[in-house]
């Protein structure tokens, strides 16, 4: 894979990127880990850890009452630890949401806060180290791609497929093209990822597969609801981040993005 330096060239997204200021998205995994061993730490229980990060991304008027006084101090110094480490990756959120046009502030996605895009990098890292084993375990194991990985080209010949569309490996230099050569050598079924309704979905997988993992690579807010959704439908996922957020959804058009295929292999070995 010698092009692989020229695809992973360093781009902003809308209001993260994993390339920071440096030239690879490295740096950032190796700073997430360390965060995720630093809590761990604090808290060996990853489930009961996850739940806490969880609820404090979803502040409500219980907050005090669902929470104990040790919980939220704990919420509090990860919450700190994580905005010292990680502001660097999401520098263009709050001029996003500043010049948000009025239609899209009721989209959960696009109007996810600075705080909760460094919750959401703990949950995944968590997430893939929780459910890491019973996802290589399952019987039947799928990928899904964010289709924006291929979007900008208009030559894609990608066609519809069993589950969502996909890939005819049309060239050699497209990371869905590359990432689905991974994904099969570690038996997983490589699917561009198109389909809105992605509950009903999974939940008719998991009724013909009961045995079934999942395999997401998104932007951060849509991998970690992703993930949530998958693991309320008895589906234990895993997942990689883009580098960063550059669809149509987030900019007025799609411009090229990447992610990290090493991390991809390290995630499935
Ligand atoms: S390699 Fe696959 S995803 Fe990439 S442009 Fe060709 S058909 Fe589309």
């Amino acid at each position: 894979m010698s092009n692989l330096k020229m695809l992973y060239k360093p781009v902003q997204g809308k209001t993260y990127s994993l390339f920071a200021e440096g030239g690879d998205s490295e740096p950032y995994y190796a700073e997430i880990k360390r965060l995720a061993d630093a809590f761990l730490e604090r808290c060996p229980d990853g489930k009961r850890l996850l739940s806490l990060i969880r609820k404090a991304g979803e502040r409500s008027v219980l907050w005090g009452l669902q929470t104990t006084r040790a919980e939220r101090q704990t919420i509090r110094l990860i919450k700190e630890a994580l905005r010292q480490s990680l502001s660097v990756y999401t520098r263009n959120v709050s001029s996003h949401l500043r010049t948000l046009p009025p239609a899209k502030r009721r989209d959960r996605t696009l109007t996810t806060k600075e705080e909760k895009y460094h919750l959401y990098m703990l949950e995944i890292e968590l997430v893939n180290r929780i459910y890491k084993e019973e996802f290589k375990r399952a019987e039947c194991k799928f990928a899904l791609i964010a289709h924006c990985l291929r979007d900008f080209r208009p030559g894609c010949r990608s066609e519809a497929g069993e589950i969502e569309a996909v890939c005819l490996r049309c060239t050699e230099d497209c990371l869905v093209h590359l990432g689905g050569i991974l994904l099969e050598k570690y038996g997983i079924q490589p699917y561009i990822s198109v389909e809105m309704e992605q509950e009903k979905l999974f939940r008719k997988l998991k009724q013909e597969h009961p045995s079934i993992g999942a395999l997401g690579i998104a932007c951060i807010p849509e991998l970690a609801m992703g993930m949530r959704l998958c693991i309320r439908t008895g589906i234990p996922p895993v997942g990689i981040p883009l580098n960063a957020n550059r669809c149509a959804r987030w900019m007025a058009q799609a411009h090229e993005t990447s992610f990290n295929l090493e991390q991809l292999e390290e995630l499935l070995t």
